[in-house]
């Protein structure tokens, strides 16, 4: 067991760790984040940062002695600089190895005879023409590695639209646009011990391949769908004897549920816990690689809405505070961009319940 007072290290700079930092600090822990980004958020939360390169292997070595254990919060963070800590690592990288690569994490979950949206690999303009006209169109091309929140991704509506496509220059995967009823994420802690708790699966909304909202509780839609979806995403951290909380994302078709992607990590889509369940992602992230027992997860509020505060929306986000029942989260980030997601909002729904 890390028991409290030690130091946990977080790989990545971003919100996911901020919050991270946040429920470890309350369980007694100190955090210190390693991230090339100079402008993270975790410095808020951390008691040191080191600002390097990924690939530094000095700083990488001097960050780690100071870590009696080590996450990641970015699911991008190459494996190859952080294989020298994998003893003090949980998860262990090869969660990172499986998730980092679109292709093979569909393979990785299709033998566990988990479904997929149709797919092929793809390097070539020879590929993508072969791989359109065995899977069809629509669809999407995506880059195998490096995308998040929709980038690295072309959508096809025909045939034609490859001809005018520049290929990109890394290996992509071409996969048939699913038509499904809603999409859902199936979030999961397991602990050391092997113990694996599921929270419950909200209906996720995305826009631009970006996460908008996650609601509970979700449409039959997706419920009819969450038993299915749990064993797959069960079989997955057991066979990758995970350590964490892990996410797998869904789409409910009329078919089953077809698995999109996983994230080794804590997840947009599981923000609504920090005030919707009894024990969040985050928290639940920190008890299970530091052996500590996990706590509840089941949802305490009748009805919960999270919703993404995105760009300048961030400017006025305040204003929803009027509105008793809403919790404000924003992450320190500086730069309002297009896009970035600066916040969320969590609203707990008592009153549904009374009316
Ligand atoms: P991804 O980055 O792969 O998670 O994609 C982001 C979002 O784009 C998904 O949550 C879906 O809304 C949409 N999307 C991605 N791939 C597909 C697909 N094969 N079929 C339908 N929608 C998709």
């Amino acid at each position: 067991m890390i028991v409290p007072g030690s130091t946990i290290g977080i790989l990545g700079g971003g919100q996911l760790g901020r919050m991270l930092a946040m429920a470890a600090i309350q369980l007694g822990y100190r955090c210190i984040a390693y991230t090339p980004e100079k402008d993270h958020v975790v410095g808020d939360v951390c008691h040191d940062v080191f600002q390097n390169k990924w690939d530094d292997a000095a700083a990488m070595a001097a960050f780690a002695q100071k870590c009696d254990v080590i996450t990641w919060e970015f699911e991008n963070v190459p494996v190859e600089p952080i294989q020298p800590m994998t003893e003090r690592l949980a998860p262990h990288p090869r969660a990172l190895e499986t998730a980092q690569d679109r292709l093979a994490e569909k393979r990785f979950v299709e033998q566990l005879r988990g479904r997929a949206a149709p797919h092929a690999s793809v390097e070539t303009r020879a590929d993508l023409e072969e791989a359109v006209e065995r899977i069809g169109t629509p669809g999407i091309l995506k880059t195998r590695r490096d995308g998040y929140d929709g980038k690295g991704q072309w959508p096809l509506d025909s045939a034609h639209d490859v001809e005018g496509l520049s290929m990109p220059a890394a290996p992509c995967v071409y996969e048939g646009k699913v038509e499904f009823d809603a999409e859902f994420s199936v979030i999961l802690v397991r602990g050391r011990d092997g113990e694996v708790r599921f929270w419950d699966s909200s209906c996720n909304t995305h826009e631009d391949g970006m996460l908008v909202s996650s609601v509970l509780p979700a449409p039959a839609s997706v419920t009819r769908h969450v038993a299915e979806a749990r064993e797959i995403a069960k079989q997955t951290a057991d066979a990758l004897n995970y350590v964490g909380v892990l996410t797998l994302e869904f789409f409910a078709t009329r078919q089953g549920p077809v698995f999109n992607e996983m994230a080794p990590r804590v997840h947009n889509s599981g923000h609504w816990t920090i005030e919707g369940a009894a024990t969040s992602q985050f928290e639940n992230h920190i008890r299970a690689i530091c052996g500590l027992p996990l706590g509840d997860t089941r949802t305490i509020a009748p009805r919960v809405e999270m919703e993404n505060i995105v760009g300048k929306q961030s400017y006025t986000a305040h204003e929803r505070l009027s509105d008793g029942l809403v919790h404000l989260h924003l992450y320190g980030k500086a730069r309002a961009r297009e896009g970035r997601k600066m916040g969320h909002l969590t609203r707990l729904g008592w009153d549904e319940a009374q009316a």
